[in-house]
């Protein structure tokens, strides 16, 4: 594990730039829809995606017409939904078919959860439903519980940070990423993936069979290669590699 990134060789022409959303590129809040990324942290990904030739995506768990909402302007390639839909560099939109029934088996169980105590969440995306505790952490236990009575071999439980999620769905953001790397102008390169939550471990562990940089936010066990403080640091990062573009070489920022 290496705590230091700015000794990375990393040149953003030979490079893939993958970002996990909330945690990542947008700082954690309390309410989910209340979040905002930072003007100053777009108009580096802006920068990003020139200086790249477009080789940049956001790979995330909320749906992709709720993350062009967040980066508007800008309207880049996009992991959505943990994997189930994808908008790649052309423009064209990738869906994987969903189970409407069982959709609807979960969303009614996590919903009278959610009746019986305030200030849960319940959130209904393509492919999966989750559960949203952060207005009451002292119900974790209790949504965890639940969660895992209804996970089974075809409704996989995703365990996050204030919130727990089923998703009816086999795709990871680890498919995402190799469905990127697939395609130009990601192909060929190396990539790099920031992520701060235990889904971006299907990303961190798809990455060795490009020689791949993984990036965890953060504390906590992982599977990345390297580790950064917190959304904070990156974005400081981010800010040094586009600002010093022109004069960067490897190995020195
Ligand atoms: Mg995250």
């Amino acid at each position: 594990m290496h705590d230091d990134l700015s000794t990375l060789p990393l040149l953003p022409t030979e490079t893939a730039f993958f970002f996990d959303f909330d945690g990542t590129l947008a700082e954690i809040v309390d309410d989910p829809s209340m979040v905002r990324i930072d003007p100053t942290v777009l108009q580096a990904v802006e920068r990003l995606q020139v200086i790249s030739g477009g080789a940049i995506a956001v790979v995330s768990g909320r749906e992709i017409d709720t993350l062009d909402v967040f980066l508007a302007p800008l309207r880049l390639p996009l992991g959505g939904a943990h994997g189930s839909e994808r908008r790649d560099a052309g423009g064209e939109l990738h869906r994987t078919a969903s189970d409407g029934a069982a959709i609807e088996r979960v969303v009614a169980a996590l919903e009278d959860v959610a009746r019986g105590h305030d200030g849960l969440v319940v959130e209904r995306k393509r492919l999966s439903v989750a559960l949203h505790y952060r207005r009451r952490p002292d119900l974790e236990a209790t949504c965890r519980s639940a969660a895992q009575s209804l996970a089974s071999q075809d409704v996989r439980l995703l365990e996050g940070k204030m919130v727990v999620e089923l998703k009816l769905s086999g795709r990871t953001k680890g498919d995402l990423i190799a469905d990127f790397m697939a395609e130009e102008p990601f192909l060929g390169r190396r990539p790099i993936f920031f992520g701060d939550d235990v889904t971006d471990e299907d990303g961190f562990r798809a990455l060795p069979r490009w020689h791949g940089i993984g990036v965890k936010v953060g504390p906590g066990p992982t599977a990345a290669t390297h580790r950064i403080a917190d959304p904070a640091a990156l974005h400081a990062w981010l800010l040094r590699l586009v600002n010093h573009t022109g004069t960067e070489r490897g190995g020195s920022s």
